[in-house]
């Protein structure tokens, strides 16, 4: 199969390194030179170039840049492609793309392949990155079935887990266990920065351990990475961020009111429940309405 990659970073690269394994071949469009020759030279592709020209006649097409320029990296793409060619996206929001692309190339299937990294770009791209994990695939209606099978059986080919669902109730389920663990996580680094003593903030800083650094982490990543998140499942945000103020706010009622009997009972079921987010090994090939 010919694949093509545009966007030849973590993601893109990580999915070159293990189509080339495959045997297919596998053609990637970077914007600077430099990047091209990196993914050659690390085996990610067989051929780059910085023209989408090079990606006529491709089975299949993966957009792998970041959110915002997806759909501008479509409309680019259009002229060069097959009416068989399927196009696909890794971008971890799918609603806004998936209407906005299939609007210029109606074989689309938009894809969300949940692996990744605190760093980005070709030189942390690496191969097996995305076994044995969920490999979210968010047709509509009107998308060909041809599209969702081939890209299924590519990603089932690199051992991930295929789930298939709506871009609605994709976002819907990523603002939960994505978004608003960023949004949380940025807003609690801001908090001790309003500690108004500078000597507490201080010791703060040095007393800070793996409790802190384990809830701050995705908080204080890449500073796109929350923002394109926030931008882009604006609505899934807000949703989840009012219920975990109407959280915040009940376990304040419960302090001021020295209710330990409630904030124990809770306690207790966090303890419960927590593993059925962090253990769950993604069940096979299930599929979502
Ligand atoms: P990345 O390592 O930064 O790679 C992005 C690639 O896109 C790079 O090749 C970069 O080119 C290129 N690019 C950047 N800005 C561009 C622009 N304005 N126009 C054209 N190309 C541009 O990022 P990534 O982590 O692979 O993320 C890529 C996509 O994967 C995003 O849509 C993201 O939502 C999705 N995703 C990420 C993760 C994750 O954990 N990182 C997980 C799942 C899905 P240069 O090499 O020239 O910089």
């Amino acid at each position: 199969m010919k694949i093509g990659i545009v966007g030849l970073g973590l993601i893109g690269g990580s999915l070159g390194l293990d189509f080339t394994r495959l045997g297919h071949q596998v053609v990637g469009v970077a914007r600077r030179q430099a990047t091209c020759e990196a993914a050659i030279a690390q085996g990610a592709v067989q051929q780059a170039s910085m023209d989408l020209q090079a990606l006529s006649n491709a089975d299949i097409i993966f957009i792998c840049t970041p959110l915002h320029v997806i759909e501008s990296t479509a409309i680019a793409l259009v002229p060069h492609l097959s009416p068989q060619t399927v196009l696909t996206d890794v971008g971890s929001v799918k609603g806004t793309i998936v209407d906005a692309v299939t609007r210029h190339w109606p074989n689309f299937v938009g894809g969300h392949p949940m692996a990744g990294k605190t760093e980005v770009g070709i030189e942390v791209a690496e191969p097996h990155l995305f076994a044995h994990r969920a490999y979210v695939i968010t047709p509509t209606a009107q998308t060909p079935l041809a599209a969702v099978d081939r890209l299924a059986t590519l990603a089932r080919d690199i051992k991930a887990v295929v789930h298939t669902c709506s871009p609605a109730i994709h976002d819907r389920a990523v603002a939960w266990i994505s978004h608003l663990p960023v949004m949380i996580s940025g807003s609690l680094i801001q908090a001790c920065l309003q500690e108004p003593d500078p000597q507490v903030r201080k010791l703060a800083q040095q007393f800070a351990s793996s409790g802190f650094r384990d809830t701050s982490r995705v908080g204080g990543g890449h500073p796109d990475l929350g923002l394109l998140m926030a931008s882009h499942n604006r609505q899934e945000v807000l949703r989840s961020l009012t219920v975990y103020q109407q959280q915040i706010q009940q376990l304040m009622a419960w302090i001021e009111a020295e209710n330990w009997e409630a904030i124990a009972a809770q306690l207790t079921e966090n303890h419960h429940v927590r593993p059925a987010f962090t253990q769950s090994a993604p069940a096979p090939d299930t599929a979502e309405p």
